[in-house]
């Protein structure tokens, strides 16, 4: 159950180095785990045993035009590199994680969400074109009706190597959000704050209180913001520069971020992270509820990037995270009894965060009509094992609920529950796209090995 092993490393810095060694390994019969910034939790960018590419220096800009938005980049540039190109110019990425560190490559590869996920779709949304290289040494320029375009986006870098993405940035008039803070008591007010602000609104999110039960199940704070337009304050004008949305180097003025982490630590127990919980619930409700104020989209976006090392927290053992994906009708009782479970089993989640999400188009996605609930746990030798036991149960009340997951957030899933949750035909088309590309199966991470390929395994031969 452990993740990651040991592993041979290659840095391409170029395209035609990637194609070099993507030729030398097929030779070699080595198999290839693809890297960007390491940012999935769990196996996802692990090769153990195998040559693992890191393909985070394949980094150009490759073009922008500022009166277009569009955006041209090798995959190993980042999302920080993305907003930071644009942001001068009235232009921000269509599509941001929680973190500005990963690289358009990874973001493909798990057609990442933002907290617009219920707006504007996953990022594959806004890909105008990628440029791939395919295991047999071809290179392609692949449009939206490619038939590659939608496995690619969302195939956990197994189908082919991502070299460049063009991506759509969305404008902005401001380099602020206006930010609403709604406290809410329980899961019926959760649910009810995103009925009423998922309509008309640019960003959602919520953090819940994984520790409390019975009537307070479901309290937690719901960022609700929206872009500025029109008559924009000039100081809000004046932020859209890079140094305009660089986070604070201290918090409060005061203290460093880079000690934050150490502040952190002697909370990182189930009691300290209850506290830390309740405390979070009731400075949201007395500071930050029916509360309007101005933040940076980096600020906004970006809140783990204010704790750097955030996962030392987590020292010695580390963490896993899970993330389920409810149909809409069904999500506030599936989210009540998963809390349910975990404090039976004694290990509520430390950090969990809702969002909303809408269908898309792409092969192995994880979006629906619905919500999700993403979950941080702490791992430790002695509830390593009951730990994936419990999330095995919580999959199970998923998958029972139509419900979904996400590899970019996942260290537990089994070849049954991947079987079981994609629509068959997604899965066959996907086995026969990998047998047709990658017929020796060269790309291989240790995500694909452990819960993909025995999956696929089960479905039986292509037709
Ligand atoms: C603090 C934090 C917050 C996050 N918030 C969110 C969020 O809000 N929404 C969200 O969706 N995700 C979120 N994530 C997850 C993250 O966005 C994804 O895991 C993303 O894929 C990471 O990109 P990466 O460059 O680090 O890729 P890696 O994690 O290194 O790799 C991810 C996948 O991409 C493949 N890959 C990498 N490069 C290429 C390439 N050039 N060609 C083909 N395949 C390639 C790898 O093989 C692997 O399957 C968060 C992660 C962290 C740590």
């Amino acid at each position: 159950m452990a993740v990651g092993g040991p592993a041979g490393l290659a840095t391409p810095t170029s395209q035609e180095q990637m194609a070099a060694l993507i030729a030398w390994a097929r030779a070699q019969n080595l198999r290839v785990a693809l890297r960007g910034s390491g940012c999935s939790y769990g196996d996802a960018a692990c090769g153990t045993g195998k040559l693992v590419i890191d393909c985070s220096l394949m980094n150009r800009i490759v073009a922008w035009d500022k009166t277009t938005g569009r955006l041209r980049a090798e995959a190993g540039a980042t999302i920080a590199d993305c907003w930071r190109t644009g942001i001068g110019d009235g232009w921000w990425p269509p599509v941001v994680s929680g973190t500005m560190a990963p690289t358009l490559g990874g973001a493909v590869a798990m057609n990442i969400h933002g907290k617009n996920a219920y707006a504007v779709g996953p990022i594959g949304d806004h890909v105008k074109a990628l440029k791939v290289l395919y295991v047999d040494g071809t290179v392609a320029e692949l449009t939206p009706d490619h038939p590659h375009f939608q496995a690619i986006i969302s195939s956990l870098g197994e189908l082919a190597v991502v070299l460049e993405v063009e991506l759509q940035l969305k404008r902005i008039e401001a380099g602020e959000l206006e930010v609403l803070g709604v406290s809410v008591q329980n899961f019926d007010e959760l649910f009810a704050c995103f009925d009423q602000y998922d309509h008309d609104t640019d960003y959602l999110v919520a953090w819940v209180d994984a520790f409390a039960g019975g009537k307070s199940a479901g309290r937690g704070l719901v960022h609700v913001a929206y872009q500025l337009h029109g008559n924009i304050p000039p100081a809000s004008k004046a932020k859209m520069t890079v140094a305009g949305q660089q986070l604070p180097p201290r918090l409060f003025g005061i203290i460093p971020k880079a000690w934050m982490w150490m502040l952190l630590k002697p909370f990182s127990h189930n009691l300290g992270m209850r506290l830390i919980n309740w405390a979070k619930h009731w400075s949201g409700r007395l500071l930050e509820h029916n509360k309007r104020y101005l933040q940076t989209h980096g600020a906004f976006h970006f809140l783990l990037d204010y704790v750097p090392n955030w996962k030392f927290v987590y020292k010695p053992h580390g963490l896993i995270q899970h993330q389920i994906f409810i149909p809409k009708d069904r999500a506030k009782a599936v989210f009540a009894q998963v809390f349910a479970i975990e404090q039976r089993y004694g290990l509520p989640s430390w950090l969990a965060v809702m969002k909303r999400h809408k269908p898309d188009r792409f092969l192995l996605t994880h979006g629906l009509d619905g919500y999700s609930m993403a979950q941080d746990f702490a791992v430790t030798p002695g509830n390593r094992e009951r730990l994936w036991q419990m999330c095995h149960e919580i999959d199970q009340v998923a998958l029972a609920a139509g419900g979904r997951f996400y590899f970019a957030k996942d260290a537990t899933l089994e070849p049954k529950t991947v079987a079981a949750f994609f629509p068959r035909e997604n899965l066959l088309k996907f086995k026969q796209l990998r047998s047709e590309l990658d017929p020796a199966g060269v790309l291989a991470t240790d995500l694909y090995d452990r819960a993909v390929a025995p999956a696929l395994e089960q479905l039986g031969a292509p037709q």
